[in-house]
């Protein structure tokens, strides 16, 4: 099969051609016909995320096809890969539904070989039904940058003013979510981009603006997805007494020291790490009742690094997808 390798941190990935991989017990061998590029595949090849499997196949937003193994789904089937890709069942988070926190979780395209390639294999026991009605680039995103932005919108709590910072692939679909369900949503991104402001606006954004000068008026949370840590701050300043900032990103730049009166009033900051199986049945199911409809760009395997390169500088609209043929 053909791949895009990676190497070694901070280094471009390689077109390689591998030996197919081989299901395991309680494995399905899918062939993978979209692939999402998220934010977390560029930390790893940026040697932010220290662990990664080395060498490694990046990707873990996978829509593939059932060819062999497993005995959950019927061959052909189409299954959604997503980033947690094993946990133990035993430690204290794996038993209290909490496995998103599990001590010995291992994660797509990290801890094992991901969907930048022809062929996958993964644990049944962590593969989604990707529902119908979506394309298959078009249900790449909803696997990670739609099910960590759910999570962090429900973490965000009984919120009616939502800040969505940094307005990406995961804002792009949460924002929908949001409006569909009742939230404002008040849209944070670079000062002057007026590209990505107006494209918030065009998916129900009341507001777009520059984050770091934030909205004129309260939010009653804010949900950081920029990996940017001076957002923080800016964002408890524009939050109520007794309002959330969720960062839900797995990587962030240092958070500047800021005056505890920012904190102060009840206002809770906190992160959102990986996801449950709970969460990406959830989610899966209320994405076409809203309906979530994904912005994509698509690209070839062998142009990952270009969908990499594209990600990293913020010039894509909506979601980086690789498309297989
Ligand atoms: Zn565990
Ligand atoms: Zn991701």
């Amino acid at each position: 099969m053909r791949a895009m390798v990676l190497d070694a941190p901070l280094t471009p990935l390689r077109l390689a051609a591998l030996p197919d991989p081989t299901p395991g017990d309680g494995q399905v061998l899918l062939r993978v016909r979209a692939c999402g590029v998220c934010r977390t595949d560029l930390h790893i090849v940026d040697g932010e995320l220290d662990r990664p499997k080395l060498p490694l196949i990046p990707g873990h937003q996978i829509v593939g096809e059932v060819v062999a193994g497993g005995d959950r789904f019927e061959t052909g089937a189409r299954l959604g890969v997503p980033w947690l890709g094993w946990t133990c069942g035993e430690c204290r988070f794996c038993r209290s539904r909490a496995e998103n926190l599990c001590d010995r979780a291992r994660f797509t395209g990290y801890d094992f070989d991901g969907g930048y390639a022809e062929l996958t294999v993964a644990d049944e026991r962590y593969c989604f039904p990707v529902p119908d009605g979506y394309a298959d680039e078009q249900a790449a995103p909803l696997l990670c940058a739609g099910l960590i932005g759910y999570r962090s919108l429900r973490l965000a709590g009984d919120a009616e003013r939502v800040g969505l910072y940094g307005f990406g692939a995961s804002a792009h679909i949460i924002c929908q979510v949001a409006v569909g369900q009742g939230h404002r949503v008040f849209a944070g991104t670079r000062a002057g981009d007026v590209e990505t402001q107006t494209f918030a606006r065009s998916l129900g954004a009341v507001w777009a603006g520059d984050a770091l000068a934030g909205p004129p008026e309260e939010l009653d949370a804010v949900i950081v997805f920029a990996p940017a840590g001076e957002l923080v701050p800016a964002a408890l300043r524009h939050v109520r007494k007794g309002g959330s900032v969720v960062c839900a990103g797995i990587h962030m730049s240092d958070i500047p020291s800021f005056p505890y009166e920012l904190l102060w009033g009840e206002r809770v900051l906190r992160s959102v790490a990986n996801l449950t199986r709970d969460d990406g049945a959830e989610f899966l199911a209320l994405a076409p009742t809203i309906p979530v409809r994904t912005e994509v760009e698509t690209f070839g395997l062998e142009d990952a690094n270009d969908a990499l390169d594209r990600l990293r500088r913020g010039d894509l609209r909506g979601a980086a997808v690789l498309v297989l043929a």
